[in-house]
């Protein structure tokens, strides 16, 4: 018969592996029924033995009281930033200066994703997680310490007979498409904002005071660097990837080297899409110079290290609010639903109007004004709405109508024989006619000039305008 404190120690070992195997190697080996099992029985006797409770024992992970603000912690390295490309020059670019600064020296790079999140310090100390702070100003952080503690992917204590002295990882904190989804749905039951993206919902869930609270936000994590380490001696990025998995941190699976740019580009072009399926959010890549002692002489610039650079896919989608629906008549009495968006950054440019398509698409889609879309531009097509977000509704949306009359004229419209469209039946709709005018001077802009949008308002509002042939006569004037 083992002892209380020898068992205590037994299921802790065991809870280690399991969650080891569950959140890094991803292979898990037992049922999460009978991993409640474990944790339950350490429970009960660490409830029966108060002296076996360590502060590294899985059953502390949501063990303290709500604090009472954040204590800032000074990085012993700082956490920089690094500098963004946005295409493959921008990126033959980071290259060809890399290789530069290395004359005739071969450059492997290790590919990363970049996932979308909170970027995270961790120190360990004698192979125990002893602070966990964010990155802040990149000097000095917020302690989130007790938040971190309750990512189960986040060992409490390192998995090696060798503890280094001081171990710090770096990585970021982020969480599910799926997750954010379910704490949306649920704030905008309670009458709360939605949060906008997974990165703002993990700030806030990390800035949260009370760990309890912040444990139902089912954090996650990823290891990516190495900050000061103390007692251990590594040499590249790609072993640093290795320790720290080694160690016990998850370290995300779609990682890569390439000693050549081609090579390189290939496989982040190939992502562009990919990434779209995994469970998280990913912007773009991040590019390390692989060689430790090849970043160390590489050095910094004033502002980002030199070693490494991000690429940014271009953000083809976002979410934002639909305020509104204006429907537009065309020069053939064509009627057009356009969206009024909350303005929203979309591959460069802002966005504030949308394409819904039609009336159809509209009801096939159930979007309704005051609704939460996904806006998409793809290229250098008029952005249009994908989809409504139904989870995010707070109960104040409306359904749209479309009008049985022309909004502008108020003739009765008409459904196109077996089409989606409806058409306004007014003889003298003054929108059509402006429509047609704009068409006709776009046309033959070299022989009107002058005749803007504005002028053509203008022209029909005070009806010296009712044809195109009216132009002429007053051009001839
Ligand atoms: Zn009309």
């Amino acid at each position: 018969m083992p002892s209380s404190a020898q068992r205590a120690e037994e299921l802790r070992r065991q809870i280690d592996h399991h969650n080891y195997l569950y959140y890094v190697e991803a292979k898990p080996e037992i049922s999460d029924r009978e991993f409640d099992r474990l944790l339950k029985e350490l429970q009960d006797l660490e409830a029966a033995h108060p002296d076996l409770v360590t502060p590294d024992s899985p059953t502390q992970r949501v063990g303290g009281q709500p604090i009472e603000g954040f204590a800032i912690v000074k990085h012993r390295v700082p956490m920089l930033s690094i500098d963004n490309t946005y295409n493959a020059d921008e990126l033959r670019e980071f290259d060809r200066r890399v290789r530069k600064l290395l004359p005739g020296e071969p450059v492997t790079y290790v590919v990363e994703l970049k996932i979308d999140g909170v970027a995270i310090s961790l120190i360990y100390e004698e192979g125990r997680f002893a602070v966990g702070a964010t990155r802040g100003d990149g000097e000095r952080g917020d302690d989130v310490t007790h938040n971190l503690k309750t990512i189960r992917g986040l060992p409490l204590r390192l998995r090696t007979k060798k503890l280094p002295r001081l171990f710090e990882a770096r990585g970021e904190v982020y969480m599910t498409t799926q997750e954010l989804a379910r704490i949306n749905r649920a704030r905008t039951a309670k009458g709360l904002e939605p949060f906008a993206n997974p990165r703002n919902s993990t700030a806030g869930s990390l800035k949260l005071l009370d760990p309890r609270q912040c444990a139902q936000r089912n954090l996650q994590l990823f290891a990516y660097s190495l900050g000061v380490v103390e007692g251990l001696t590594i040499k590249s990025q790609w072993e640093a990837l290795e320790h720290l998995k080694e160690y016990g941190l998850p370290v995300n699976p779609h990682i890569a080297k390439f000693d050549s740019i081609d090579a390189m580009l290939e496989h982040i072009t190939g992502w562009a899409e990919r990434r779209h399926e995994l469970p998280y959010e990913t912007d773009g890549m991040v590019i390390k110079v692989n060689d430790f002692d090849q970043q160390r002489r590489l050095g910094y610039t004033s502002k980002a290290p030199r070693w490494v650079v991000a690429y940014k896919y271009e953000a083809e989608q976002a979410l934002t609010r639909l305020l509104k629906i204006e429907v537009q008549v065309g020069k053939t009495g064509i009627l057009t639903p356009v969206a009024h968006l909350e303005p929203v950054k979309l591959a460069g440019t802002t966005v504030a109007r949308a394409s819904l398509h039609n009336a159809d698409e509209i009801a096939r889609k159930d979007i309704r004004i005051g609704d939460t879309v996904l806006v998409e531009k793809a290229g250098e097509i008029i952005p249009y709405v994908i989809r409504s977000e139904p989870g995010a509704r707070t109960g104040s949306e409306k359904a749209f109508h479309f009008p049985s009359k022309c909004p502008v004229c108020g003739a009765p419209v008409e459904r196109e024989e077996g089409g989606a469209y409806f058409r306004c039946m007014g003889p003298a709709c003054p929108a059509q006619l402006k429509e047609r005018l704009r068409f006709f001077a776009h046309r033959n802009a070299m022989d009107i000039e002058g005749l803007g949008s504005a002028m053509v308002e203008q022209l029909v509002d005070t009806s010296l305008v009712k044809s195109i042939p009216d132009l002429y006569r007053m051009t001839l004037d």
